[in-house]
């Protein structure tokens, strides 16, 4: 290269380096909310973009501004790297299988070349980048924040209204005996082995509550452990009696709530929530419908105690300890492709209503936010018959191919009447090749020019 000439490119890859940006876009949901899908399919329509005719409302694709996407190395080497390829391996595989969900956190980082839009810029520079990162997260780790203001006696009161609810308190029959089994003989010496017993019956009644579609599970990393799996640091749980705490296992417990608010749920919102610049937080409304009104309620609890994450109040906790910079939270229905188009507007109508009390704080403190309803990977396709009727169509869970009515999604919070006529939606399976790269979705467009079009200017 002349020396002119690699002047003139080392000028310009300064001027582009000033320009450069960098979002780190974090996607989290309770368990099954469809985040690994989420993920993959976002993923495809960047890398797939200028192939792809389904992004028209992805402005900077639609004005052919978008040069081009493509993987980057991983920033972070202390974070797993999100497996974007075994999920489609999974997903284009025969037969097709869902990805398998998210378990831990993981990032995986995006470079997109794009010419800028009209203006001073357009007229100087000819290509602009933007660095994404993404990062998915379990949201059962945000469901822990509140323990950061409670000491263990206040946090196993709270918990205790709980137990003595059902389904929970059903559930919690196995680890209250044993607890109960324990607790007569706890001596000073054993304290350590004892509450180990007891913890590890606590985290399976977690994991059957889980089990049961409960969303309300404390502490996040007993349900979702992480790299944490297996040590010792998750072995505690919440006092559920009216009696006290047997003394010679009270230091220890309290020790080890400590240990968990300063370890392990301080250093999440240090390392990598205090980064994050947009947030998606995916719901599956559908699931939660089919679950009945239990379940429901309790979806919508949870929702509002992850909210408590976005609260940044001066005087919030968050806000004294973190300093968050989260500019933009969108709310996400997954899974819209098990109903057919013209109840999505629904799916969004439940969103706002489940979210409406959080949210007011996030509109108080002025942090924008939107609502939609997506699939991440569409596995159905939408017919209209001659009759007018609306279809569904796609392969079921024995591998056949189905077609289903159009399923019942109420417009409102469903009434008592309602959930006595239950809900109840099809189950589609993937069914792709590799050859069918961007993979279909819905809204996705949509969805990415909200949460990164701004910077895509
Ligand atoms: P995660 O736990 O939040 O990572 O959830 P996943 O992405 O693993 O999704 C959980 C399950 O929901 C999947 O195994 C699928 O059965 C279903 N699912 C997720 N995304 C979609 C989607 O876009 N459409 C449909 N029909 N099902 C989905």
């Amino acid at each position: 290269m002349s020396r002119i000439k690699q002047f003139k490119s080392q000028t310009r890859d300064l001027i582009h380096r000033g320009f450069d940006r960098h979002i780190k876009l974090a996607v989290t949901g309770l368990s099954g909310a469809g985040k690994t899908a989420l993920i993959t399919g976002v993923l495809e329509q960047l890398l797939y973009a200028n192939e792809s005719q389904n992004l028209p409302y992805f402005n900077v694709r639609q004005h052919q501004r978008l040069i081009g996407c493509r993987l980057h190395t991983s920033p972070n080497w202390d974070t797993p790297r999100f497996d974007y390829e075994k999920a489609i391996e999974r997903l284009t595989g025969t037969p097709g299988q869902w990805p398998e969900s998210t378990r831990d956190v993981s990032e995986i980082r995006l470079e997109l070349k794009y010419h800028p839009e009209r203006g001073l810029a357009g007229k100087v520079l000819d290509e602009r980048r933007l660095t994404v990162d993404i990062i998915d997260y379990p949201g059962e780790w945000l469901l822990d924040l509140p323990l950061l203001s409670l000491t263990y006696e206040q946090w196993s009161k709270k918990q205790r209204t709980l137990f003595s609810t059902e389904p929970r308190k059903e559930l919690a029959e196995a680890w209250l005996h044993q607890l109960n089994d324990l607790t007569a003989v706890a001596t000073d010496d054993n304290a350590e082995k004892q509450i180990k017993v007891v913890a590890k019956a606590y985290r399976q009644y977690l994991a059957d509550c889980k089990e049961q579609g409960l969303k309300l599970l404390q502490p996040g990393r007993l349900v979702l452990p992480g790299e944490l799996a297996g040590t010792p640091s998750l072995d505690f749980f919440p006092w559920p009696l009216e009696q006290p705490v047997p003394d010679a296992w009270q230091s220890l417990l309290e020790r080890k709530f400590e240990y968990y608010k300063e370890q392990v749920v301080k250093p999440f919102y240090q390392n990598y929530f205090r980064h994050f610049n947009r947030q998606l937080i995916l719901v599956d409304v559908l699931s939660a419908l089919e679950g009945g009104e239990s379940y429901f309620d309790e979806l919508k609890l949870a929702l509002n105690e992850i909210m408590q994450s976005f609260n940044y109040g001066q005087n919030s906790l968050l806000r004294r300890l973190f300093s968050p910079q989260i500019d933009k939270v969108s709310f996400v229905v997954t899974k819209a492709d098990s109903v057919v188009p013209s109840d999505h507007a629904k799916l969004t109508g439940l969103i706002n209503a489940l979210t409406l009390e959080g949210r007011q704080q996030l509109q108080f403190e002025r942090i924008p936010f939107d609502l939609f309803s997506v699939a991440g990977v569409a596995t159905s396709q939408w017919k209209q018959l001659k009759n007018g009727t609306n279809v569904l169509e796609g392969i079921d869970q024995s591998g056949e191919l189905v077609r289903v009515g159009a399923p019942h999604v109420p417009g409102r919070l469903p009434t008592r009447e309602d959930w006595q006529q239950g809900y109840v939606y099809p189950h589609f399976q993937p069914n792709f090749t590799l050859a069918d790269s961007p993979l279909p979705h819905i809204r996705l467009d949509k969805l990415l020019n909200s949460v990164i079009g701004d910077k895509l200017r």
